[in-house]
């Protein structure tokens, strides 16, 4: 597992697991100062990775390690933290909205990553993800909006950021004015965001502008490189989003109403696995749109047509 220090107080334990099929694997953070520490999100429940993070943690003399703190629920944030929690005796913290979708995970609710058909070694592991990040929910922790954990002489702030999943949290490491984003915005590419009740598109981009007021010197995201200019970034992330929306509303213009439709028009070149996450992106904005007041929908379920307003 490669260790690497981003900042005086912060490392990133990189481990990426051999099935990993996606670009970036989700990164751990680790904060510490003095004989404190915190993690931020926790990675995947594999064995490999697990038994890294943990023997790492080890070898660190005289280091507490008092919280997991989790960006979201999804899997490969969450789903490495009751293992971690039972082998550091650290408490797992999250939003209490990220809960309920820990709890129901026999759900087939959206994850980060699709199951790609077919793929059944994939499948089963998504399920044993799926239970693990559960597990971790058990005695968990709740942290709201502005509430504020010590790490060390440090101060982690708890910003509540829903959109990506609707408790989704960022958290400000203050003294470093470092800026941990989870899925919220990551250090390459953009993120899917789920129409309700997994996601929601309007509250997301109020999510961007709030962070962007917080003045963060440093972004810390959940997948990807650190990035240094995080004003611009989070500015870019919005300006993405709102580009997207105006194309929604000008193919509605031109009568392309359903939402395979604009997928097809949008994602022309769209690989069939990842369908299902375009479909979500696109009836994100429709959700957004009609909530606003600036599209209609006509008829109901796969019949449902969409025009402007
Ligand atoms: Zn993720
Ligand atoms: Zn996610």
């Amino acid at each position: 597992m490669e260790v690497r220090q981003v900042t005086d107080h912060v490392r990133v334990l990189a481990a990426r697991p051999p099935f990993y099929i996606g670009p970036l694997a989700p990164n751990v953070y680790l904060i510490a100062d003095g004989e404190e520490g915190a993690l931020v999100d926790s990675g995947f429940a594999d064995d490999e990775s697990v038994q890294a993070r943990i023997e790492y943690l080890r070898g660190l003399p005289g280091l507490r390690l008092r919280y997991i703190v989790l960006t979201h629920h999804h899997f490969d944030h969450a789903s490495g933290a009751a293992r971690l929690a039972e082998a550091t005796g650290a408490r797992v913290m999250l939003h209490p909205q990220e809960e309920s979708f820990l709890r129901d995970w026999q759900t087939d609710a959206p994850q980060d990553l699709e199951v790609p058909e077919g793929q059944e070694e994939w499948a089963r592991r998504a399920q044993e993800f799926r239970r693990e990040a559960a597990r971790a929910a058990g005695n968990a922790g709740y942290l709201q909006d502005g509430d504020r954990l010590k790490v060390g002489s440090l101060t982690l702030e708890a910003v509540h950021t829903p959109g990506h999943t609707m408790g989704s949290l960022c958290l400000l490491l203050r003294e470093e004015v470092a800026l941990f984003t989870g899925d919220t915005a990551l250090g390459l590419g953009t993120v899917a965001v789920s129409p309700p009740p997994h996601g929601d598109m309007a509250l997301y981009l109020r999510s961007l502008e709030r962070l962007k007021g917080l003045g963060a010197s440093l972004l810390l995201p959940g997948h990807g490189p650190e990035v240094k200019d995080a004003g611009r970034k989070l500015q870019e992330l919005i300006d993405h989003r709102l580009e997207r929306e105006r194309q929604v509303l000008s193919l509605l213009a031109q009568g392309k109403g359903t939402v395979m439709e604009l997928v097809r028009a949008i994602y022309p070149e769209l690989d069939r696995r990842i369908l299902p996450m375009a479909r979500r992106q696109v009836e994100a904005h429709l959700h957004k749109l009609v909530a606003e007041g600036k599209a209609l929908c006509q008829g109901e379920g796969a019949e449902a047509r969409y025009v402007p307003a």
